[in-house]
Order: C-alpha cells, then sequence, then structure tokens
C-alpha cells in the first residue's frame, strides 16, 4: 500500500441538530483511500455509510450539521476550504454515483447536455466540445450508438442504461476520487454484475481511486480492494477484503456474513439473520454499540460491552473494535467456514 493515501480521513463526527436532540450520525470515524483502489464501506441501513461520504463531498447543510475531525484529500484539508473551491473539487478531483438515477438526472435535459454541461463548468469547455466529450463518454460506458442517443431524454434510457450515463457523468471531469453510494441496489443482478464491471475496467483504465457504498457484502466480494464496517457512527472491523471476508473478527462482521447466501456453502445451513434493530443514533446504547445484539457479550463478562467502549486497534490497517481476546474470539468463530472473496 501507498504511504500517502489519496483520501484520509481522521476522527471524523457528523452530528445533526434536530427537534428530538443530536442525532451523532457518525462518531469518531477514521479511514485512508489509497490511490488506484476501491474502498468498501459496507453496514446497514443508518449505520452512517452515506452521511460520511456526503460529509466528504462538503453536502450536508451548514445549519444544521456539525461536522469536526480532518478530510484530507491530497493533503488538503477539506473541512477548511471555503464553499467555492469546494465546488471546484467536486468534478475535478472527486465526484458521486447516486443510487437513484432518475431521482439525479434532469428530466427536462438531454443526457448529452447533462453530461456536457457538467465538463463546459468545470473546464470552459465549448458546447461543441462538451458534446463531443459527452459522446465519448457515453461511448466509454458502452452505450449503443452514442452519437445518437447523447440527444436522448433520461426516460428514453433503460434502468441500467441510465446508471451508465450517471457514471459517465460522473467521470466526465476525470475525478480522482469516485464515490458510489449503492449504484447498483435499483438494478437486476444482471445488469448489477455489468455496471460493476463497467467501474472495474474504468478504475483500470483511469486509476481513480473509488469508495463503494452498500449494505451488501456480495457486492463488496465483488468490487473491493480494502473494506471498512460501519455500525451506529463507527467502525467496527477494517481490513483487505481478504482479511474481513475470510476471517472476520468483529461479531457484526460475522453476523453480516451468516446472513448471507454463498454459492460454495453447503445448502442445508439455513441463513441466520442478526437479531434486533440498528440502533437509535438520537440514544445510541453506551459501551458498544452492538451489545444489544450481540451474542457474545457473557464472554466478555462483567457487564463491560454495555459501559466500555471498545477501541479500534489496527496494525497494518487491519483490526476491529471488539472486547474479545484473540482466544475468545477463536472459540465463539468457531463455527465460521469463512468465504472466499472473488
Ligand atoms: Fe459484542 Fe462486546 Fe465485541 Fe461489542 S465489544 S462486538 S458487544 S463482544
Amino acid at each position: 500500500m501507498s504511504s500517502t493515501p489519496f483520501l484520509s480521513v481522521r476522527d471524523l463526527h457528523v452530528h445533526f441538530s434536530t427537534e428530538d436532540g443530536t442525532v451523532r450520525a457518525v462518531d469518531g470515524l477514521s479511514f485512508d483511500v489509497e490511490r488506484g483502489r476501491t474502498l468498501g464501506i459496507v453496514g446497514e441501513s443508518g449505520s452512517g455509510k452515506s452521511v460520511t461520504n456526503l460529509a466528504v463531498l462538503g453536502l450536508h447543510h451548514p445549519e444544521h450539521t456539525e461536522i469536526s475531525g480532518e478530510i484530507l484529500l491530497d493533503g488538503r484539508d477539506l473541512l477548511t476550504v471555503g464553499e467555492r473551491e469546494l465546488e471546484q473539487l467536486r468534478g475535478n478531483k472527486m465526484s458521486m454515483i447516486f443510487q437513484d438515477a432518475l431521482a439525479s438526472l434532469s428530466p427536462y435535459h438531454t443526457i448529452g447536455r447533462q453530461i456536457g454541461e457538467t465538463f463546459r463548468k468545470h473546464t470552459g469547455a465549448s458546447r461543441k466540445e462538451a458534446r463531443e466529450r459527452a459522446v465519448e463518454m457515453l461511448t466509454k460506458v458502452g452505450i449503443p450508438q452514442p452519437d445518437l442517443r447523447v440527444d436522448d431524454y433520461p426516460h428514453q434510457f433503460s434502468g441500467g442504461m441510465r446508471q451508465r450515463a450517471m457514471i459517465a457523468m460522473a467521470l466526465v471531469c476525470d475525478p480522482e476520487l469516485l464515490i458510489a453510494d449503492e449504484p447498483t441496489t435499483a438494478l437486476d443482478v444482471t445488469v448489477q454484475a455489468q455496471i460493476m464491471d463497467l467501474l472495474k475496467d474504468l478504475q483500470q483504465e483511469t486509476g481513480t481511486s473509488i469508495i463503494f457504498i452498500t449494505h451488501d457484502l456480495g457486492v463488496i466480494a465483488d468490487i473491493a480492494d480494502d473494506v471498512l464496517v460501519m455500525y451506529g457512527g463507527r467502525c467496527m472491523e477494517r481490513g483487505t477484503k481478504k482479511e474481513v471476508l475470510s476471517d472476520p473478527r468483529h461479531p457484526y462482521t460475522l453476523g453480516l456474513l451468516g446472513s448471507m447466501p454463498t454459492l460454495d456453502g453447503p445448502v442445508d445451513v439455513p441463513l441466520s439473520p442478526i437479531p434486533g434493530t440498528p440502533p437509535s443514533l438520537l440514544h445510541p446504547p453506551g459501551g458498544c454499540r452492538f451489545h444489544p445484539r450481540c451474542s457474545f457479550t457473557e464472554e466478555v463478562g462483567g457487564g463491560r460491552c454495555a459501559t466500555e467502549q471498545p477501541v479500534l486497534e489496527l496494525v497494518d490497517g487491519r483490526g476491529s473494535a471488539c472486547h474479545l481476546s484473540t482466544e475468545q474470539r477463536a472459540r465463539c468463530f468457531a463455527d465460521f467456514a469463512g468465504i472466499r472473496p472473488n
């Protein structure tokens, strides 16, 4: 791994003020994204994945949001730059693909205009150049007859094609960081696989760093190099894809893996969903945020899980936030056979 990550997030806190109190959506999160690698951020809804990435892009409403920590993009702290510079960086250095392409594209403008305008805004290109660039990008993302389809409106594209157009728009200014927020969730599995292959190919070609947000460990197994497991606004586990998927160290990761069907596992073993629901971030549980749902609190003993927040200890980017000792974990996780990531 490179010693200077392209994106380095340090002790990030994102809190929202609401009428009912403060929502601690992200609480002390740190992670790195290396150049040319894909970090998969996985967790259930409400774990803080999307909030984290909107903070990286500077898209939270400043009036109701309190953000602290550091977000270093290529050495520059994004939390200290002005809105104008941030706007330049969004598009030029970093961009985002959202889950719902139909909601993210304007129904009133052609696909080509929308891709071209992003290009024009950041490069000052002429309309003609912008249109040529839009055709070039549609070609790159595999839209057939791009010189004709460039004049189509979003409703004339299929769901998969709209997502490809979104990718074209996100990549039109050659960003060095691409944030993809559940970009394939609304698509059927075949199109999902095509979109992920496309992202992998584009990354190979351009060396873009990618943050891929998902609730689906199967998607992580396909696309990620490194993995961050989030729960209740905190990091539970970090490591390479192989480390996290084949040798999990946190009960929450184990729970996610246990609730995921595999093709090469025994067919008679039922899936075991994690009991309970994610915590309220308005009144998060004390100690380990996962403790109300964890099956191993007795193993730790002394009520420690409910009162003492476990520290995330990392060695070479690998570690988990859990009070279980290595021996206790080996006992508790003994039945886990591991899954083989791609
Ligand atoms: Fe479970 Fe305790 Fe580890 Fe939290 S610290 S994951 S509650 S064993």
